[in-house]
């Protein structure tokens, strides 16, 4: 099983949740919505293999805490993901995002500067301006579209640039994600949970259950659920040892390394 973008940290006990990752042997990637959480939820994973944590500065929080992007740039050199970061053009969120896209283009440039990172990216109502910073920044590093939510015009421009997408059981609840779903490369898909923030009943999503999109996935795709999980498998096998959206990286090891 893998979650490739889950905010671990913010869960009320997550050394309980290591616990259930570790009995089930998830593959799970820990964003962080601020890099002052990001030496402590690295603390907190320790030596785990199929644990990684992003380094990141969520959208929804860069009208406060704007100034840790000079703090984010200084820790990029020790993380080879990143993630929380992105743009958010909800009505909530507008008015700062003048100063989102400053952050946002700042972290593209360091990445690039620092030869590519992975990075899982928030575009909600922002799609096209995240699509343009991608665009203008092409070796920042591999993207991946988390709860992707754009039109499907802007979906085949993503697609187009390279941009990976990660999907899980929340966004496969609407008809507009399953259909966005049916849409998206398998060879670029990854599977998330973006919980504690998603629940099933009352209770947070566990990493874990990000496969419970599998069936809606595979019936969106009319493939067999057992054989996407395979393409699920490779593709994260795949995304480790990359550097940049369409060359595999041969000098480099894998971090993150599965073993199936
Ligand atoms: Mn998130």
């Amino acid at each position: 099983m893998i979650d490739f973008h889950c905010h671990l940290d913010l869960y009320p006990d997550p050394q309980e949740v290591l616990r259930g990752i570790d009995a089930r042997g998830t593959y799970v990637l820990a964003v962080t919505t601020t890099p002052k959480a990001w030496r402590g939820t690295k603390k907190l994973v320790g030596e785990r293999k199929r644990v990684r944590v992003a380094l990141g500065l969520h959208p929804e929080v860069v009208g406060q805490r704007h100034q840790e992007v000079a703090l984010l740039c200084g820790l990029m050199p020790e993380s080879r993901y990143v993630g929380e970061i992105g743009l958010d053009g909800s009505l909530q969120h507008k008015s700062t995002l003048d100063l989102q896209q400053k952050v946002f283009t700042r972290i593209l440039a360091e990445s690039a500067r620092l030869g590519g990172r992975i990075m899982t990216i928030h575009s909600r109502g922002a799609a096209t301006a995240v699509l343009d910073a991608l665009e203008s920044e092409p070796r920042a590093g591999v993207p991946i579209l988390h709860w992707f939510s754009g039109t499907k015009s802007e979906l085949d421009r993503a697609i187009a640039l390279g941009c990976w997408f990660s999907v899980g059981p929340a966004m496969m609840r609407s008809s507009k994600g399953r259909e966005l779903a049916s849409l998206m490369p398998l060879d670029r898909m990854l599977t998330e949970t973006d919980a504690p923030f998603t629940k099933s009943g009352p209770a947070p999503l566990m990493p874990w259950q990000a496969y419970d999109c599998l069936s809606a996935v595979a019936a969106a795709r009319e493939i067999a659920e057992h054989d996407l999980g395979g393409i699920i498998r490779r593709n994260l096998r795949r995304i480790t040892q990359m550097n940049s959206p369409f060359e595999l990286l041969h000098h480099d090891k894998p971090v993150l390394t599965p073993n199936y």
